[in-house]
Parts: C-alpha cells; sequence; structure tokens
C-alpha cells in the first residue's frame, strides 16, 4: 500500500482494530506514519479463531464510528469474516498506509540520538515514534496440568476450528468465558460427549428489557470504568452472540447433555481432578448476572423509560446432577476423553521490543497508552483506559487519546527560540536550497 521507507516519524506495529484506529487518528492528525502488518489486515479474526465464531456484540455497537455494516441488521452480530472485511473496508476508506507481510523483528533505541531502530523482515526503517498495536491476546496460554506426552489431543482454544477437525471421542473443555461455552456448546450440539470445567465466572443477560448488553454498558458506565473491580480482575466474561445471540446459562447447557465440572485442578495417571467449586462458581454467576437486571430496573425506574417489564429473566432452572453430585475426578479413559480444548487465555509477547516499558514482571508499563519509555505506546490491551479499551469500540477512543499525545509532543518538538528562527530565516534568505546543518528532530522523518 505505500512505497518502501527507510524512515518515517511513526510506526505502528500491527494492522487489527488497533492499528487501523491508530492509523485513522494519526491520518486526522498530520502524523506521518507507517503500519507495519505481518500477514492480512486483522489477520487474527480471519485465521485466528474457529470457524464459526461471530463477534459478541451486535454491529450497531462493534464497529468504528466511521462506518457502519450497512449489509447487516443493526442487531445482527457478525461473523469473524465479516468483521475482516469491514477493517478492511475501513482502512481503505481512510487510505491508512499499511504495508501487509512485514514483520517487526525488533525494535531499540537509536544510539546517540533520539528516535528507533527498527528491525524488520524488509530492512531496518528508523523511527521517532512506536505504538505497539500487536494484541493482547497473542500466545495461547495453556496451564501446565497435563504433560505434552500424555495420549491425548491437547489444543488451545485458539486452534480449535471446527467439530470434524477434532479426533472420536468424548472432549473436556477447560475454561467457560465466551470461548470455552461457545466451542463446548458446538461440540455437544455436534453429537460430542462434553464436559465443561467451569471456575469463576460472570454470566451476563444477552439482553434484558430489549436492550443488549453492550448497551447497558453503555449506559449503566460499565464500558468507562478505569479499574477492574478489585479481586475481580481476572474473572472471565461468558457472553455469546452464536445463533443469533443468547444469555449463557450453564444450567441450560447441562439439560442440553454437557456434564459441567468444577475448575481444573490437576492430573496424575490418567486421571484429572477439579475442585468442589461448581455450585460456587455458578451462585456467584448468577449473582453477576442478576445485579446487571437490578441496576438495568433501577436505570429505567430514574429515568421513567417505557420498556417492557421481562420478570421471566429472573427463573433459574434447577440445578442439574452434575451441580448437586459434583465430578470430583475424572479417569480421562474410562470417560472415552480423547481430547482437551483450554479455553484458558492468552499471554501478550513483546520480546521484539527491547526498551524500558516495561515493569519488573515483564506487563507494559503505561498511562493511558503512553508508555515509560518516551516515544513508545500501547494500544488495545485490558483495561488501558478503561473497560471497554481491548473492545472494537473502545480501542478507537484510546487510539485518539494516543494520536493527540502524539500531536503534542511534535508541537513541543517543532519548536525553535528567537535564535534558531534567526538562523533559519538567515539560511532561507540566503539560500541556495540546501539543507539547514542539523534538522530539528519533528522535521527528519516529515
Ligand atoms: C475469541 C475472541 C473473540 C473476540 N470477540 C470480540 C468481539 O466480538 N467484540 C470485540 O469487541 N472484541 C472481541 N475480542 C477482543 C478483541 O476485539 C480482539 O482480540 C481483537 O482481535 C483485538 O484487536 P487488536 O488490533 O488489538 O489485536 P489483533 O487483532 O491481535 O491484531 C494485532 C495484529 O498485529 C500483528 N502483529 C503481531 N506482531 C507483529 C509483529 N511483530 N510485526 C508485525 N505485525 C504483528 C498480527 O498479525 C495481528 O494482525 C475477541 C477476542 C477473542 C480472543
Amino acid at each position: 500500500m505505500t512505497a518502501d521507507v527507510t524512515s518515517i516519524d511513526t510506526l505502528v506495529v500491527g494492522a487489527g482494530q488497533a492499528g487501523v484506529a491508530m492509523s485513522e487518528h494519526l491520518g486526522r492528525q498530520g502524523v506521518p506514519h507507517l503500519v507495519l502488518e505481518r500477514a492480512r489486515i486483522a489477520e487474527r479474526w480471519r485465521t485466528g479463531r474457529w470457524d464459526s465464531l461471530v463477534a459478541n456484540g451486535p454491529v450497531w455497537h462493534d464497529r468504528f464510528p466511521g462506518l457502519e455494516f450497512d449489509d447487516l441488521d443493526p442487531d445482527a452480530f457478525a461473523s469473524k469474516e465479516r468483521v475482516a472485511a469491514y477493517f478492511e473496508a475501513y482502512a481503505t476508506k481512510f487510505n491508512a498506509p499499511i504495508r501487509t507481510g512485514v514483520e517487526v523483528r525488533r525494535v531499540e533505541r537509536a544510539p546517540g540520538r533520539p528516535g528507533f531502530m527498527v528491525e524488520t523482515s524488509e530492512g531496518v526503517i528508523e523511527v521517532n515514534r512506536v505504538v505497539v498495536a500487536t494484541g493482547a491476546f497473542q500466545r495461547p496460554l495453556i496451564p501446565p496440568i497435563i504433560p505434552k506426552d500424555a495420549t491425548l489431543t491437547q489444543i488451545h482454544s485458539a486452534d480449535y476450528r471446527n467439530p470434524r477437525e477434532l479426533p472420536d471421542g468424548a472432549v473436556l473443555v477447560v475454561g467457560a468465558g465466551s470461548s470455552g461455552v461457545q466451542i463446548a456448546d458446538e461440540l455437544q450440539r455436534a453429537g460430542k460427549t462434553v464436559y465443561l470445567s467451569v471456575g469463576p465466572h460472570d454470566r451476563p443477560p444477552r439482553a434484558y428489557r430489549h436492550r443488549d448488553y453492550c448497551w447497558w454498558l453503555g449506559v449503566l458506565g460499565e464500558w468507562d470504568k478505569e479499574v477492574a473491580t478489585p479481586g475481580r480482575e481476572h474473572v472471565t466474561i461468558a457472553v455469546s452472540g452464536a445463533r443469533g445471540g443468547h444469555t449463557v446459562d450453564f444450567r441450560a447447557l447441562a439439560q442440553q447433555g454437557i456434564t459441567l465440572v468444577g475448575l481444573t485442578k490437576s492430573f496424575e495417571r490418567g486421571v484429572i481432578a477439579f475442585e468442589a467449586d461448581l455450585a460456587d462458581n455458578l451462585a456467584r454467576g448468577d449473582e453477576n448476572y442478576l445485579a446487571v437486571l437490578d441496576a438495568a430496573d433501577d436505570y429505567i425506574a430514574r429515568n421513567g423509560l417505557d420498556l417492557p417489564e421481562e420478570p421471566e429473566a429472573r427463573r433459574m432452572l434447577p440445578d442439574p446432577d452434575c451441580v448437586i453430585h459434583p465430578i470430583l475426578e475424572l479417569d480421562l479413559a474410562q470417560a472415552g476423553v480423547t481430547t482437551i480444548i483450554w479455553a484458558t487465555g492468552y499471554l501478550a509477547d513483546y520480546s521484539w521490543l527491547k526498551v524500558n516499558a516495561f515493569s519488573a514482571n515483564g506487563k507494559p508499563q503505561h498511562q493511558r497508552g503512553v508508555s515509560s519509555e518516551p516515544g513508545i505506546y500501547f494500544l488495545g490491551l485490558p483495561w488501558l483506559s478503561r473497560r471497554g479499551s481491548s473492545f472494537i469500540w473502545g480501542v478507537w477512543h484510546d487510539a485518539r487519546h494516543i494520536a493527540d499525545h502524539i500531536a503534542i509532543q511534535r508541537n513541543y518538538l517543532s519548536y525553535r527560540d528567537a535564535s534558531q528562527r534567526h538562523a533559519n530565516d538567515c539560511r532561507t534568505q540566503g539560500s541556495d536550497g540546501a539543507q539547514p546543518d542539523s534538522r530539528h528532530l519533528a522535521d527528519l522523518f516529515d
């Protein structure tokens, strides 16, 4: 998309939704920039997820302000291919300077001058700033519970595609966030025997009183919360846009035929052990669900909204047998389990970023994406500035803040005092078109 460059003011690494949003805002601020993407625009939506995945939020919500999904009903949930096509169209609409198929392999401070040297699969670029938009969900995380050589197929949810690709036999899905519940549901519907290991979770209603959960998060100020509730930072959220969208109800999944078990604890000689916490985890999930209904009812009453009541939303299914008499140990061979799918989250990988922007535990050190290393920015991380930060709609607003910060810094750097202005004027008057001896940082890559 862009001719070869060896220097640029700002480099954006990654062209997922974060990189595309960043490019739009940098363009608006007139910041010369380049986006390098090792694969294709929105690659993770294309190939990093299972075949049937749809967005978790409806298309009226899960989009950027500048473009709608005009081929879909606003309340529909876009397929992952449609989401990827959306970001590709968005990048085209704003003429984003994206180069695909180029990997950034190393970023380090330029020796003896401001800025960074960036090693890519196609050569070295000198830049003043780097925005890291490589995503928070990079390296699949599998807890070291079962040795790899066990006679089992073990995959991460990132590598699951569809039921047909799994070996015959039962499946244990570990993790009951959005990925785990959707994959378990799909496998059970495809005729597999499924065990689902359920840890602590939130399971908000898909919709309540004619409004989607994304709407409730918005009007209740939840998307804008700046810090996670203490103690709930790592609690997963189970929501689903599958089959038109529905509330995740673990008791309904059990009624359907899935066997629920507690948190996966340990493994020894073919037997996997689960915590005795299933009932507690479901109860905490119910509390979260009911708290959302209460907050919604309260909001409706306070604002006198005319939204129909929905008393049936408060009716809970009875506990299934697997909750009343939980399985605490499962002999995998006896149960016919041939596959374990770990829907246990992701880690980020910044091994290529050799800068001073990390805390002692290796986490990015930043304030609203502006890192502790001047010139390095992070975008797309969970809770970067607020709850919405790692989601489609939220990242766009964080990108605007970072672009503003970059524009302000460039302004400072373009300042010249009277003597510099005078010297510059003299040079211009007697100029034969030659460049000044010492160019200012902000001029270098314009
Ligand atoms: C299963 C799943 C479902 C999700 N569903 C939703 C949803 O419905 N709605 C929602 O709002 N959010 C959803 N999310 C969360 C989030 O929106 C996505 O993870 C999204 O892909 C994050 O976008 P991103 O641009 O931050 O990162 P990514 O999409 O991961 O993009 C980063 C890009 O950087 C590139 N890259 C990485 N390293 C380099 C390098 N060294 N050099 C060059 N390029 C590099 C990658 O190829 C990639 O294209 C979901 C997440 C997961 C895991």
